[in-house]
């Protein structure tokens, strides 16, 4: 017979928390990990949870002591490294903020390396809000186990990206116009450019011709399409991901 299921759950809670972390060290949490832990979980003295901070790794620690509103943890060790991020940025430009945490959310758990929003001329969203976007991320990295959290640029010009681009780093601008030339075989453009990348999805009403031709016109862009059919802007960005995880990421085994 199948043990009854034990309320609140076995496993450890997990957080991240914004400080270097080593093993012997105590942490006071107060706030809204503290909240969590001593309300959501009901957390008791000696109970374990795993921290990571994005810097070193993931470590256990344990409830050494607790109050109404904060609690210490004292951190016993290690239990796994930072992991490894493939290098990827995600350029792309706010859409309306439920589908655009989305993104950030969907970013983080595929494993992109950097977040960067980007300003367009047919941009709505203009004041997206970074704390948001980074909770989002964190959330996700917390439930899936991950170590690594995608840095989160402030939001920057189209223009001023492109101005800046690094000279290493191809630039895969996902183009919903190239498909019927018969151009843009995002399979031939990854295995044609390795390296340092980084994807460029338009906002929901796309680039402007200016915006096209001055994005073409960066040597290191490599216009891709995403099939005949028009995606939505944070569909367009899930799939380039994908894309670019299974050709040229860490997505094949062995
Ligand atoms: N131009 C359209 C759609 C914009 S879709 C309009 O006016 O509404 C938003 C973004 O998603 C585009 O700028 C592009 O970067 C990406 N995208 C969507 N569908 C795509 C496709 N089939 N191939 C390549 N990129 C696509």
């Amino acid at each position: 017979m199948p043990a009854t299921p034990a309320y609140p759950p076995h496993s450890a809670p997990r957080l991240f928390v914004d400080l270097a972390l080593s093993e012997g060290a105590e942490i006071r949490l107060d706030g809204s990990h503290a909240h969590y832990l001593l309300k959501v979980m009901r957390i008791k003295q000696g109970d374990p949870v795993k921290l990571f901070d994005d810097r070193s790794g993931e470590y256990l620690a344990h409830v050494s002591a607790l109050g109404k509103r904060d609690l210490i943890l004292l951190v016993n060790g290690k239990t796994r490294e930072r992991e490894a991020v493939p290098d990827l940025w995600l350029c792309t430009a706010p859409i309306k903020k439920d589908r655009f945490s989305w993104i950030a959310e969907k970013a983080t758990e595929l494993g992109v390396a950097k977040m960067i929003p980007v300003q367009t001329e047919r941009t709505q969203s203009h004041n997206i809000k970074p704390e948001k976007l980074r909770t989002h991320m964190i959330e996700a990295a917390e439930q899936c186990e991950r170590t690594a959290l995608p840095a989160l640029d402030p939001l920057i010009k189209l223009t001023d990206m492109l101005e800046q681009w690094p000279a290493d780093r191809h630039l895969f601008f996902a183009d919903e116009r190239i498909h019927e030339s018969g151009e843009g075989s995002f399979r031939k453009a990854l295995v044609a450019h390795e390296g340092p990348a980084a994807i460029l999805i338009g906002p929901e009403g796309g680039f402007t011709d200016a915006e096209n031709e001055m994005i073409r016109a960066l040597p290191q862009s490599v216009p891709v399409s995403l099939g005949p059919r028009i995606l939505r802007a944070d569909t367009a960005a899930l799939a380039a991901i994908s894309l670019w995880m299974a050709g040229r990421g860490d997505w094949n085994p062995g």
